[in-house]
């Protein structure tokens, strides 16, 4: 995403896992096609290799190294490879914490490799993040503020449901927010919405988890995810579609 791709690029999916659908190829190629600035984001270190080499060559595509979360339980380990990977990155995700029921038992282990993830990225500075806040919004707050991470690279809140005052936390902090279709949907983030500043503002899919009558969003959804998020503005689709195009372009300069 260098300055020339991005006059190009037409929209914004800043979060989707390419790879976890059976047509990754054909989704990039999609990409291409529609002009979607896309950040592949991934799961595991062991899927950056692969992702890497099904995006080579891509404008518009652009691969995120990750380790979920929710996988951090079986997977803790893999913070190794992390580390060694994360030089050939200048993409994050998906990274964070998750304090819901199912995931809650593993949250010391998680808070450990986020740490570790917060400090490699800050000492090699110039990263760009995609986190993951679910029920551990002030928790992951506190991590950004220890490592100082958002004076030495950007953070992008993905589907962000902390309160009003988190929100204000993050925007304080310099976070950007990623805005999906399912969050559009919930009365709450909707108003939460409204009070972001117009220039934090992303859009993403989170696909394939983001499912639309049974079937997995694709990046090309953001287009109705603006239809949807201009009138909270109160702005034409079009408008807003050039602000988050605007607000990418100055995110990933700074
Ligand atoms: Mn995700």
């Amino acid at each position: 995403m260098t300055a020339l791709p991005l006059v190009a690029a037409k929209w914004v999916d800043f979060h989707c896992h390419l790879d976890l659908y059976p047509d990754h190829a054909q989704l990039i190629s999609e990409c291409e096609r529609e002009r979607i600035a896309t950040l592949a984001v991934t799961t595991t270190p062991l899927a950056w290799a692969r992702n890497k080499e099904m995006a080579e060559g891509s404008t518009h595509v652009r691969v995120a190294l990750g380790l979920h979360p929710q996988l951090v339980a079986e997977r803790e380990n893999e913070i190794a490879l992390f580390e060694r990977l994360l030089p050939e990155s200048r993409y994050v995700g998906e990274v964070g914490l998750d304090a819901s029921p199912r995931f809650y038992k593993s949250l010391e282990a998680q808070e450990r490799v986020f740490e570790r993830v917060l400090r490699a990225c800050a000492e090699q500075g110039d990263k760009v993040l995609t986190l993951h806040s679910v029920r551990a919004v002030s928790k992951l707050l506190q991590y950004l503020e220890k490592t100082r991470l958002p004076d030495r690279g950007r953070v992008v809140m993905h589907w962000f449901t902390g309160s009003v005052s988190e929100a204000r936390r993050a925007i304080d902090m310099g976070c950007y927010f990623s805005v999906n279709s399912e969050m559009l949907r919930s009365p709450r983030l909707r108003s939460l919405i409204v009070g972001l500043p117009l220039d934090r503002i992303l859009t993403e899919t989170d696909g394939p988890f983001v499912q639309v009558d049974g079937v997995a969003v694709r990046p090309r959804s953001v287009a109705g995810t603006l239809t949807a998020l201009a009138p909270l503005r109160g702005i034409e689709p079009e408008a807003m579609r050039v602000q988050v195009l605007r607000n990418l372009a100055i995110m990933l300069k700074q």
